[in-house]
C-alpha cells in the first residue's frame, strides 16, 4: 500500500490499479505445492543461496487446502477487514509454472473465483514457455483479466547470478519478457538492490535493461538473511557485509531515477520475517524506510524517471551536425 506522497515520485502500483479497476484491488495469496527447478536437482539442489524451505514467501495459508478454498477464504477475510470488492490471485510461493500443464490449467481455472480481475502468477525465468503463455493468453481473453508473470530475476549483473547460485542467466530473464510481451502478459521484475557483490552501477543497469525491455511492473526487495542458509554462514563468517541503511536509499533512488516513469513499481523494499532471520531490513519497519525515501526524494525534487534519457537513440538527441 502506498502513502500519499509516493504519488509524486514514482509510479505506485496501487494508484495504478486503482486507476485501471476503477477501484481498490487486493490480493489473494495463494500456495501450490510445489518446489523449484533449483532445488531438486533439475538445474540446481542447493536452491539460491539465501532461500528458505518456504521458497520466498511466508504469508499463505496452508496448501492442504484447495485453490479455491484459498482464494474464497483470502477474499472473504480481506473483502470484510478492508471493504474490498475486486481481487488478483496471486500465485507467489516457489516457481508456478513448474507444474504439469494440465495441473497449472486446473489450479489457474480453480483460482478465477467471483470478482477476481487478474492473476499474478510467480515464477523463474527459465520455467516460462509458449504452451503455458498460450494457455493464459487464451484464460486471459476468456474471462477479460490482467495476467502478470512475477520474474524473479534479483539483479542484471550475471557474475552475481552466478554468486547466488539463482541457476539461470539474464538471458533467459530477457526471453521470458519478450516472450510474455507476445502473448500480451505483463511482467514484473523481482530485483534485490543490495546483494553484497553488486554496486551503484549495478543499480542502474538494473533500471536501464528493465527500462530497455518495457517490463511493466517492478518489486524492490532488501536482501534478507535467514540462519542455515549459506548466505547466512557467509554473513556469520564475516565473508559478506551489507550496506548501509543510508546506501541502499541511496540505490533506490538511483534506481528510480533511471527507471522508465512508465513502469509500474509495486515495492520499493520488501516486508520479511523476522523469525529465523539474521538481518532484515536494518531492523526497522519497511514502511518507515519506505517514506524516507519518499521523502528524501520529495526534498531533493527528484523523481522516477527523472534520468531516463538512455532510449531511442540518446546520441542523435540534441546532436548538431556540422
Ligand atoms: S528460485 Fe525461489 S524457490 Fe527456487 S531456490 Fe531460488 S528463491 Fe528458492
Amino acid at each position: 500500500m502506498s502513502n500519499q506522497n509516493s504519488i509524486d515520485v514514482y509510479n505506485v502500483y496501487s494508484k495504478y490499479l486503482k486507476e485501471r479497476f476503477g477501484e481498490k484491488v487486493y490480493k489473494l495469496p495463494i500456495s501450490l505445492p510445489l518446489t523449484c527447478p533449483n532445488r531438486d536437482g533439475c538445474v540446481g539442489t542447493g536452491g539460491c543461496i539465501y532461500c528458505g524451505e518456504e521458497g520466498g514467501s511466508f504469508e499463505n495459508l496452508s496448501n492442504t487446502l484447495s485453490v479455491k478454498e484459498q482464494a474464497e477464504k483470502n477474499k472473504d477475510y480481506i473483502q470484510i477487514r478492508y471493504k474490498a470488492n475486486k481481487f488478483i490471485s496471486y500465485f507467489q510461493n516457489f516457481t508456478n509454472t513448474y507444474l504439469p500443464i494440465d495441473d497449472f490449467k486446473r489450479y489457474v481455472e480453480e483460482s478465477i473465483v467471483d470478482r477476481v480481475v487478474g492473476i499474478s502468477i510467480s515464477t523463474r525465468p527459465d520455467c516460462i514457455n509458449d504452451e503455458y503463455l498460450e494457455y493464459l493468453d487464451y484464460i486471459k481473453k476468456r474471462y477479460d483479466l490482467e495476467i502478470t508473470i512475477e520474474l524473479g530475476l534479483q539483479t542484471v549483473n550475471y557474475h552475481t547470478l552466478k554468486k547466488i547460485n539463482r541457476g539461470h542467466t539474464l538471458a533467459e530473464f530477457l526471453d521470458a519478457v519478450i516472450r510474455n510481451k507476445r502473448y500480451g502478459i505483463r511482467t514484473c521484475a523481482h530485483l534485490i538492490l543490495n546483494l553484497p557483490w553488486d554496486d551503484m552501477d549495478d543499480t542502474i543497469e538494473n533500471a536501464k535493461i528493465l527500462s530497455a525491455l518495457g517490463v511493466e511492473e517492478v518489486k524492490l526487495h532488501g536482501l534478507y538473511i535467514l540462519d542455515k542458509t549459506e548466505l547466512g554462514n557467509m554473513y556469520k563468517s564475516g565473508e559478506i557485509s551489507i550496506i548501509s541503511k543510508e546506501e541502499y536509499k541511496e540505490r533506490v533512488i538511483k534506481f528510480l531515477e533511471y527507471l522508465d516513469e512508465e513502469i509500474v513499481v509495486q515495492r520499493i523494499i520488501g516486508r520479511a520475517p523476522e523469525e529465523n532471520s539474521l538481518f532484515v531490513n536494518w531492523n526497522e519497519s519497511w514502511w518507515k524506510i519506505r517514506d524516507e525515501i519518499v521523502s528524501d526524494m520529495e526534498k531533493r525534487q527528484t523523481r522516477q524517471g527523472i534520468k531516463c534519457d538512455y532510449l531511442n537513440g540518446k546520441a542523435l538527441k540534441n546532436k548538431k551536425y556540422i
